[in-house]
């Protein structure tokens, strides 16, 4: 596979880089290329004959660092491969596993040439130019946090009409059963004008939609350009000024931090999206409280109550954990009965994993068997929720921003407004705009769309004959 490079024609080094995790995750690898870019580094798909691969990883549940472990060992091999046709790989791990582990993973595996933490990543072309210079491995996993956005090279690699843009790092809610707030350090949020300057470039390279980034979005706070502290909802009308940005979404938001102004947005920018990401994790307060959560069932109840009434057509989604420990069977109906009051377009449930250090991990732990069962039950009833949720999409006419092609010929897929991918015949030219789609069909994960125009050109004819 061919390098591409927008900064160098040739000679190219290609980079492969593999993302696990969150959205964060992503936009962090994504920043890493660019970063990399006017060194001659361009992105490659596979890590077969790479000069670079990073692996950026998560830690947010178990087995996450044995799965780098293992990974380290299959790229161990094509360094070895590389080393002997007389070529040279680097290997970095960055992201939580690598703040987590540190200076383990290099002594655990020592074909590691880098380990970088997620606020150090910027350090990258520093790291390079040590290892090529002969030093042994590299490691970097300081939080200077505001360093990093200043060192990060403003100009972004157009990747399509979607794109992530990072406005908060970092948790001070200390969860008892996060690794976040150790991980990705102390909460922090982007200037204002920093973003919107990032917006516009993105806007100007064609993206259409953004997602605002935060481990807690909407405890965002950053000082604006008129010398007073913006919250979320005052960033977000600001970026909905923008010329040419079409949609804007936001995540992970908390519950706690959804004040009146971001709700209020809700009902009155059509840019925002009718669609809110809001993890609840549990629906029984005894959960909740050990969770440390600081809040109730019926703060999320009327908190739901709030939103929907500011935006009647909001569709929510939320992240569940079972099996904390503690939790009774009494806990997990509560959870299930929390689920049917509320109803969700969809959701993330995961069973409870101890994370080192956190809290929770020193309690005694429920068994898996349990864990399992909780787990499918509740699944089973999200599942039946977004499906009917699909459902009732049928007939509707939708606003499809089309990302890319489809599996069959002439088929394009796009998000609507709720973020469903939808599939449409014809729709190949309309890759990285908005257009009308009617939904035909709901399937199990997507729906199947036809283009508006062609729909009633369709009609039409059939009308004629
Ligand atoms: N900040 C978000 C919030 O407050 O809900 C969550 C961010 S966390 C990166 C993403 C999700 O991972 C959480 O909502 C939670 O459901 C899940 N998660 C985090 N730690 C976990 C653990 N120890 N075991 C299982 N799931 C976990
Ligand atoms: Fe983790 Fe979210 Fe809790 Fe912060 S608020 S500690 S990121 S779960």
């Amino acid at each position: 596979m061919r390098a591409v490079n927008p900064f160098r024609e040739w000679p190219m080094r290609k980079l492969f880089i593999k993302t696990y995790g969150c959205q964060m995750n992503v936009y962090d690898s994504d920043r890493m290329a660019d970063l990399l870019a006017p060194l001659g580094y361009g992105v490659v798909e596979t890590p077969e004959d790479a000069d670079m691969v990073i692996l950026n990883t998560c830690h947010i549940r178990e087995k996450a660092a044995e799965k780098v472990y293992s990974e380290l060992g299959r790229l161990r091999a094509l360094k070895d491969a590389k080393a002997e046709s007389g070529g040279k790989m680097l290997i970095a791990v960055a992201g939580c596993v690598a703040q987590a582990e540190g200076a383990e993973i290099i002594s655990r595996q020592p074909s590691v040439d880098m380990v970088v933490g997620p606020q150090s990543y910027h350090r990258l072309p520093e790291m390079i130019a040590r290892v090529t210079r002969g030093c042994s491995a590299v490691l970097e996993t300081e939080f200077p946090v505001e360093e990093k956005f200043d060192s990060l090279p403003e100009e972004r690699i157009s990747r399509g009409a979607s794109a992530f843009l990072t406005v908060q790092e970092g948790c001070d809610k200390f969860c008892t059963f996060c690794v976040v707030p150790y991980t990705r350090g102390a909460e922090f949020s982007r200037p204002p004008a920093d973003i919107e300057r990032e917006a516009r470039r993105l806007v100007n390279s064609g993206v259409r939609e953004i997602t605002l980034l935060g481990q807690n979005v909407n405890a965002y706070h950053g000082n604006g350009p008129d010398g007073k502290d913006w919250g979320l909802a005052r960033l977000i009308r600001a970026l909905a000024d923008i010329d040419g940005l079409e949609r804007l979404r936001y995540t992970t938001s908390h519950p706690r931090d959804m004040d009146d102004e971001l709700i209020a947005a809700h009902g009155e920018l059509e840019k925002l999206m009718p669609y809110l990401h809001l993890p609840v994790q549990s629906g029984s307060d005894r959960v909740l409280s050990a969770m440390n959560r600081q809040h109730g069932r019926d703060d999320y109840f009327r908190l739901v109550e709030r939103i929907r009434a500011a935006r009647k057509d909001i569709a929510l989604s939320s992240d569940f954990i079972v099996g904390f420990p503690g939790e009774t069977d009494k806990d997990f109906d509560d959870t299930m009965d929390l689920v049917r009051q509320v109803g969700f377009a969809g959701a993330f449930s995961f069973k409870y994993s101890p994370r080192p250090g956190t809290p929770a991990s020193l309690e005694s732990q429920l068994p898996d068997e349990v864990k399992h069962a909780r787990l499918q039950s509740l699944q089973a009833l999200l599942f039946e929720q977004q499906s009917a949720f699909n459902k009732s999409c049928e007939g509707k006419i939708f606003s499809v921003l089309f990302e890319k092609a489809g599996r069959k010929q002439g088929q394009a897929v796009g998000r609507s407004p709720y973020l469903q991918p939808v599939h449409a015949e014809g729709a190949l030219s309309l890759i990285g705009t908005l257009h009308k789609v009617r939904i035909a069909a709901a399937l199990p994960n997507s729906l199947r769309g036809v283009l508006v125009e062609a729909d009633a050109r369709t009609q039409a004819k059939e009308f004629a004959h």
